[in-house]
């Protein structure tokens, strides 16, 4: 059965939008009518999106982690299209820490792009001048904040952190009618997973095999939708049953 939303009027920030899940979100969102502000570091990656719906998207070639460049592509994007109906920060950086080899300043960078950078973009999209009424926020977590892998103690703390961290930022804006959840993925297909190895472990317990980027941008919509309306503040596992 087909599930179609209908996001037409309405302008959403994606970060990490040059691959992968974000740059799928951005895609159905673009499709589904809404303006999309597409914010990543490669510059000809967004070119690309751009030229494929040159009406519906926006791109700004920006670190994530760079806070006066990230407010002026939102102020720029606000002013252009109108007030930020919500935003999905799936820019993330997954690094292999090891503990034999465990590099203190990639684990730092990754909680600066996974958590920080996370927590800034709420600040910004729920600012007044920013933010419409009754915005929706998606953030990335991850299976591996609830089931250890060797090499990943970095990447699953700052992936656990914002799941933590969303519970309470959900309180602090919950009064001005916006909304913020996590969703925790399995396995997918995308640039951050290609050079990992699989084993028959890790496929065979995701009970309905690997999963696609479309299978988690359905979720994302969902939760960006006002079907999602009543949901604020908890995470959503997409795994394909690997938890269970
Ligand atoms: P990709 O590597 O395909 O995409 C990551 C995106 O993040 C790219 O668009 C990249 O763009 C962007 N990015 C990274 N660092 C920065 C930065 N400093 N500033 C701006 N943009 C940045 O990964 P996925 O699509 O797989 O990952 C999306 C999210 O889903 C991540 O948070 C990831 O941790 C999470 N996730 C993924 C899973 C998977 O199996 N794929 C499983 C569980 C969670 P650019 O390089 O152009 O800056």
């Amino acid at each position: 059965m087909e599930v179609q939303f209908n996001f037409t009027g309405k302008r959403f920030v994606v970060t990490g939008a040059s691959s992968g899940i974000g740059r799928q979100i951005a895609q159905e969102l673009a499709n589904a009518g809404a303006d999309v502000l597409t914010i990543a570091r490669r510059a000809g990656e967004l070119e690309k999106l751009l030229n494929e719906y040159p009406e519906r998207i926006t791109v700004a070639p920006v670190d994530v982690t760079d806070m006066e460049a990230m407010e002026k592509s939102i102020t720029a994007f606000v002013v252009d299209k109108g007030k930020i109906d919500g935003s999905v920060h799936a820019a993330g950086l997954l690094k292999f820490t090891p503990l034999r080899a465990f590099n203190f300043n990639e684990a730092k960078r990754m909680m600066d792009v996974n958590l920080w950078a996370s927590i800034f973009l709420i600040q910004l999209v729920t600012k007044k001048k920013y933010a419409a009424n009754s915005t929706a926020h998606v953030q990335f977590s991850s299976v591996s904040s609830q089931k250890g892998q060797i090499g990943l103690s970095a990447y699953s703390a700052t992936k656990a952190a914002i799941e933590v961290a969303v519970r309470s930022l959900a309180k602090e804006v919950a009064n001005r009618g916006h909304r913020i959840n996590t969703i925790s993925p399995g396995w997918v297909e995308t640039n951050m997973t290609k050079d990992t190895l699989v084993n028959e472990d890790v496929s065979g317990d995701h009970l309905l095999g690997l999963g696609s980027v479309e299978d988690v941008a359905g979720l994302v919509l969902f939760l960006l939708s006002d079907r999602a309306k009543w949901i604020t503040g908890t995470n959503y596992v997409v795994d394909g049953g690997y938890l269970a």
